[in-house]
């Protein structure tokens, strides 16, 4: 998929006034840094890279039954292809993550190492991401997580000129490494021990992966019993960082709320609408309404 340079982007940003700006919102939640840590007290952002995959159901699953909320930081073609493909799984389980509350990120299309891609190649891996979240959720993401972790120099300067959020993570589990059932133990550990050590007003923002199957089928269940027994609270990278439900707030009085107010659900907390659809656009709100 073909899009503007990245310079051609902010050039065009650059001379709309403020209030039109696509990429822009009142956000707290700093851009233009890495974000290693929550800044609300008393919770865990869980956050699973890499997916979706055949586990995600199950991960979700699991979430809805402790009334838990998390972050899934996707690819666009990953462990698997197709994620707007209608004829398969994906767009449904993606529809499901933002329908039960939790936050979907971007993660890049193919998980590259952004750092080390040039200037085309990093506006490419975000936009072709958000071409694809688009067409099967209407929006897409404010927030990143780069792939190995890495978005130094030049890359944390283009993702903030794209909008995004940059985050990363306190508590790396290491479930990566530890992918089978006689070392999953160890992300176990490292996730206790942890909490362990923390006090009521802590919180801690969490690395897994929902394409391990031991994540899914033995980590996640850990987690969230641990999460549980120690009074903390599982939300979103979003609710995390004290980032307010701008979408649906209505009290903005900007135009962009008072047409979201249209009769839209609030559906997309820490999303942006689809910029190329204008309030005159019409069809973005009822198409969301038909989940
Ligand atoms: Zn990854």
């Amino acid at each position: 998929m073909s899009g503007p340079q990245v310079s051609v982007l902010g050039a065009v940003l650059s001379v709309l006034p403020d209030w039109i700006h696509p990429r822009q919102d009142a956000s707290v939640v700093p851009r233009g840094v890495i974000i290693n840590h929550c800044t609300v007290p008393g919770v865990v952002a869980l956050t699973f890279d890499d997916g979706p995959y055949k586990y995600t159901s199950h991960v979700l699953d699991l979430l809805d039954q402790y009334d838990a909320k998390a972050t899934f930081f996707v690819n666009g073609d990953n462990w698997v292809q197709g994620i707007d493909n209608e004829s398969q799984p994906w767009p449904s389980i993606l529809r499901r993550m933002v329908r039960s509350g939790h936050q979907v990120g971007s993660h890049t299309f193919s998980h590259v190492d952004m750092t080390s891609a040039d200037s085309d190649m990093r506006y490419q891996q975000l936009h072709n991401l958000e071409e694809s979240l688009t067409n099967v959720l209407g929006v897409y993401p404010a927030y990143f997580r780069p792939p190995y972790a890495t978005c130094d120099g030049d890359c944390l300067t283009e993702v903030e000129d794209m909008g995004y959020h940059v985050v990363n993570f306190d508590i790396d589990t290491k479930d990566y490494a530890n992918n089978r059932r006689n070392t999953i133990q160890n992300s176990k550990d490292i996730f206790s021990t942890a909490l362990d050590a923390g006090r009521s007003n802590d919180s801690f923002l969490v690395l897994c992966h929902d394409v391990q199957k031991q994540t899914a089928m033995s980590l996640v269940q850990f987690m969230l019993d641990k999460i549980q027994e120690k009074g903390y609270r599982a939300v979103t990278v979003g609710e995390c960082l004290g980032d307010p439900t701008w979408n649906c707030a209505g009290n903005d009085g900007d135009w962009f709320n008072e047409w979201w107010n249209g009769g839209c659900e609030p559906l997309s907390r820490y999303f942006w609408r689809e910029s190329k659809k204008s309030p005159s656009g019409g069809a973005f709100c009822s198409a969301t309404g038909e989940w």
